[in-house]
């Protein structure tokens, strides 16, 4: 079984992905910390992320490693383990832009898609139910008003230490939205088949009762 997530920054994907998996049993599969550990890779290697036939010539020489542990995931990069390395705002900012670069999202698509093998998944990202699991039978899109996944994500920044102003976190996530709605390959939009649910006014269980619900009808 596959349940696959989406939708953009902020909108709680990783919390209630994380719950569900909990609830059920199955592996939580964080699709944002694999293109965070080819962000983190290429800023360690000095590389502009930007620069594409640069970022495309350092893939060779990256491998990623996942390991489920406790309901969490964690993610080795050349053999060192940079979990708690890929939350920062320069590997977030780094991310997004890589992110649009279709080698690295070609060289991610079998990463991901070997997790499906190993059992049943709670897969979150951008493209989980249009590219990466197209026939997974359960997908879920969340959307929410911007300014409340904003205020979502500012109160994550300053809680890991990294708050500034309230504005700025706006525009950071509008800037990544915008750039993953527009990007040519594997833009965020809902699948045909997804179930679309706006968390804006929603609390966090509601979402995961809400998508127990659908999962119990599919199975
Ligand atoms: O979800 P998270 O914020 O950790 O993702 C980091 C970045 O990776 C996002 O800004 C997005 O551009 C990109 N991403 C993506 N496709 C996915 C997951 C994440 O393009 N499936």
């Amino acid at each position: 079984m596959i349940i696959a997530i989406d939708g953009p920054a902020g909108v709680g994907k990783s919390t209630v992905a994380k719950l569900l998996a909990a609830r059920l049993g199955y592996l939580y599969l964080d699709t944002g910390a694999l293109y965070r550990a080819v962000a983190w890779h290429i800023l360690r290697h000095g590389i502009d992320p930007a620069d594409r036939e640069q970022v495309a010539a350092s893939l060779p020489t990256l491998s990623i490693q996942m390991l489920f542990q406790n309901g969490a995931m964690r993610v080795l990069v050349n053999d060192a383990d940079v979990t708690g390395e890929l939350r920062t705002p320069e590997v977030t900012a780094a991310a997004s832009v890589v992110s649009a670069i279709p080698a690295v999202r070609e060289w991610l698509l079998p990463v991901q898609q070997q997790i499906g093998q190993r059992g049943s998944v709670v897969a979150e990202g951008r493209d989980i139910g249009t590219r990466i699991f197209p026939s997974a039978p359960v997908k879920f899109f969340l959307e929410a008003d911007a300014t409340v996944r904003a205020e979502r994500r500012h109160r994550e920044l300053v809680a890991a230490g990294h708050g500034g102003p309230m504005e700025k976190t706006y525009q950071d996530l509008s800037g990544r939205d915008e750039r993953d709605r527009n990007r040519v390959v594997a833009p965020l939009v809902p699948a045909a088949d997804a179930r679309l649910i706006d968390t804006s006014l929603l609390q966090i269980d509601e979402v995961v009762e809400q998508m127990l619900a659908v999962v119990a009808a599919a199975s």
